[in-house]
Formats: C-alpha cells, structure tokens, sequence
C-alpha cells in the first residue's frame, strides 16, 4: 500500500466556530484583504464578524468584493492591484467558492511577479501571502484544497489551477453562514460536494485515506438526500452538508476531479449553468458509463445514497433540478472532442473514454 497525504489547512468546524477561534485571523497579519462577493457575505453575517474581531484583534480591512461566480483572471488582476496599492500583509477569502478561488490567486501572485494572466505557467519562487478561508457554500470544499478554478476565455472554457500554495493556512467552516442560501443554491452546490466525493472515491488517484474521507462525505449525503429535495434545511441538515462538503474537498485535494468536471466546465462556460448543478446533469451517466470498470465502488456509492439503482439516481437528479440547457448536437460533439484532450482528467477516470463514450455521456444527460 503507498499512499501520499498532505493537508496543510488548520481548521475550525462547526457553530460560531469564527467567533470562538478568530484569534488566528492575526496570523494572516493585521492589514488583511478581504474577498468576497457583492451580496452573500454581508447578508448572511459573515462580514459583521469581521468587522467586530477586527475591532478585537486590531485588524484592519481592506475590502474587494466583486468578485462574480466563475471569475476570471481579470478578477484576480483586480483584486491584486488592491492588495499591492493597500500593502496588504494576509488575504482571506469569504464567500463561495468563486471569492475563495480569487483570494488563492491574490495570496499566491502577490509575492511573485507573474501577471494574472500567466498563472497558469507561472514559476512561484516565493510563498504566497498568508491565507485564510471561509467559505458560505456547501459545496466546492475550496477551504481545504490547494485549486483556484477559472473562466478561461481564451480556452472557452473553465480550467482549474493547483499549486500547494493555494491551500489556506487556516479554514473557519461556520454552518451559520450557510443558512441563507436559497434552496436552488443549496442543491446546486450540494450535487457538487457529491461530486466531488463521487469522482475521488472512483479515481485512479483514491487512496486508503481519500476513501475513508469520501464514504464519510458520501454518508451525510446519503442521509440528508431527501430533506435536500424536499427543501426542509435544518439546522442539522446545513451542519451535515457543510461537512460532507468540508470532506469532499479534502477528498479532491487529493485525487482531483476526473472528466465529470471536464464536462461540467463546458456547460457552464457556454450556457451559465451554475458549477454544481452542471455537474449533476452528468453524474448518472457518467456513473453508467464507469461502473463496469468499477462495479462494486459504483454499488457502494448507491448504498452509501440510500438508491437502488443508478436510474434512481437519474430520477432523483431530475426531480431535484430544472430541465438542463438545450445543447445542439455540433456543440455536443464539439465538447466531446475538446474533452479528449483534457487527458489530465482523462486518465484519472477510472475507465478511459473514448470520443463516442462523451458524446453519449453527453446526449443521454442533455436530452
Ligand atoms: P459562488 O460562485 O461562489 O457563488 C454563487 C452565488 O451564491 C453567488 O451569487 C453568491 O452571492 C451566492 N452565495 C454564496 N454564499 C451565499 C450564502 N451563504 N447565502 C446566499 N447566497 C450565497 O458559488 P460556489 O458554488 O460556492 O462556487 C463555485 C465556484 O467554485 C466555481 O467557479 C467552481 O469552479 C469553483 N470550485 C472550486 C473548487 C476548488 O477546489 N477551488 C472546487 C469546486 C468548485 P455573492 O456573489 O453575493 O457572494
Ligand atoms: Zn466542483
């Protein structure tokens, strides 16, 4: 058995778990930017927090909170003339995944002169900016791993970035923060916590460790899969959804996604569906398509949900979402071809697909 396990995050889980442990926000600095986005950290209590620890603490804010879902690196450009012109000594991301992802850029580019645009082929001879992470979403798990995700124009599509650099030095993951999404954002960011559990327990990269992290992350999901339908989100029901998203992304920190992301990418880039929602579209399917090279992973994932089989999962996954986006057949195939030269992805899906296997992952999801 050999294994690599590498988690450099100290995190504090659970209710007010900011209030009672933000002291460690004065070791990000005490100038700190903080990134969010224009709405959702304010409303849902978060940014008063901070505003009262920094009083606290002796932390000044500075703020940049625009950042929109799925950024690009004009975000992150914007963001880091911010933290150059105010000499920022720490950056924190609050917010979903998209404000979390910017502020990885932000801390990793701040210390190193590679232009936002070059991030991608950057050299990174310097640490990062301390980070901190606190996420409102229960779905990406971007706290816990070392991937800022992007909209790539130039690619026509979204692409992630991992550099060991992007892992935050400290997560506050507070529930509390999750009680204000609508039912649409928690079921969209819900399906993708599932994924993310769902293509790490099934990669060719799991290990022993990941595995535990996605039966337990699969586990909750299971639990809690009706109430997320039928929009009945306790106090509980958000706790168990944040963890299971909180391990999700320590399952992926290790693994990476496979071409389910790929795919995912490709639906949002073109047609805005949101991140999680797309990847729902294609999670029977890709299952399907799998589950021959991994029966019995595919049956322990179905048990784990509490389905029989995987057109329940279909079924589920319909009723749970409105109907996906219309994608005309040249587009489709389009994708397909665009994703076989993702082989990163490729080759970590536990069956290797070929053009005719994505296209029908494709049109048997979209249609
Ligand atoms: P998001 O794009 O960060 O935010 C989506 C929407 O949710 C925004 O309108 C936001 O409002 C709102 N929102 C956030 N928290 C809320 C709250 N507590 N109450 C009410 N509304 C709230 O959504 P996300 O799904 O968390 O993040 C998706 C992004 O993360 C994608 O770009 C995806 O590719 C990336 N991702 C990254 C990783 C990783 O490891 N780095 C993993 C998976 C996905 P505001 O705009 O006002 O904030
Ligand atoms: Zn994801």
């Amino acid at each position: 058995m050999i294994f690599r396990y590498y988690l450099p995050t100290r995190l504090f889980f659970g209710w007010d778990a900011l209030k009672r442990e933000g002291g460690y926000l004065k070791s990000l600095g005490s100038r700190l930017l903080v990134v969010m986005g224009p709405r959702s950290a304010r409303e849902c209590g978060l940014w008063d927090d901070l505003q009262n620890l920094g009083r606290r603490y002796g932390i000044e804010w500075i703020i940049y909170d625009r950042v929109r879902a799925n950024p690009d690196l004009a975000a992150v450009k914007e963001g880091l003339e911010v933290a150059k012109e105010e000499k920022v000594e720490g950056v924190l991301g609050a917010g979903g995944g998209s404000p979390l992802d910017v502020a990885k850029a932000i801390a990793l580019l701040a210390n190193n002169s590679v232009p936002p645009e070059n991030l991608y082929e950057g050299d990174f001879p310097n640490p990062p900016l301390p980070l901190g992470a606190i996420p409102t979403t229960a779905g990406t798990g971007s706290e816990v791993t070392p991937y800022a995700v992007f909209s790539l124009h130039h690619l026509k599509t979204k692409r992630g970035f991992a550099h060991e650099g992007c892992f935050p030095r400290v997560a506050w993951v507070d529930p509390r923060y999750t009680l204000t999404l609508s039912r649409e954002l928690t079921i969209d960011t819900a399906l993708d916590a599932l994924s993310h559990a769902v293509e790490g327990y099934l990669s060719r990269r799991a290990s022993p460790y990941s595995d535990i992290l996605a039966r337990e992350a699969l586990r909750l999901w299971g639990k809690r899969r009706e109430q997320l339908l039928e929009g009945d989100y306790t106090p509980e029901f958000r706790q168990d959804l944040l963890w299971a998203s909180t391990l999700a992304g320590m399952v992926i920190a290790h693994t990476r996604t496979t071409v389910l992301h790929t795919l995912g990418h490709y639906l949002t880039y073109h047609k805005g569906t949101p991140h999680g929602r797309a990847n729902g579209y294609f999670l029977a399917a890709y299952l399907e398509f799998v589950r021959p090279a991994v029966e019995a992973r595919v049956g322990e994932i179905l048990a784990a949900l509490r389905l029989r089989d995987l057109l329940e999962l279909r079924d589920f996954i319909r009723e749970l979402l409105p109907p996906p986006p219309m994608v005309e057949q040249g587009e489709r195939e389009k994708w397909a071809r665009m994703a076989l030269t993702h082989t990163h992805a490729l080759e970590l899906t536990a069956r290797l697909p070929q053009y005719r296997d994505l296209l029908n992952i494709l049109e048997s999801s979209l249609s």
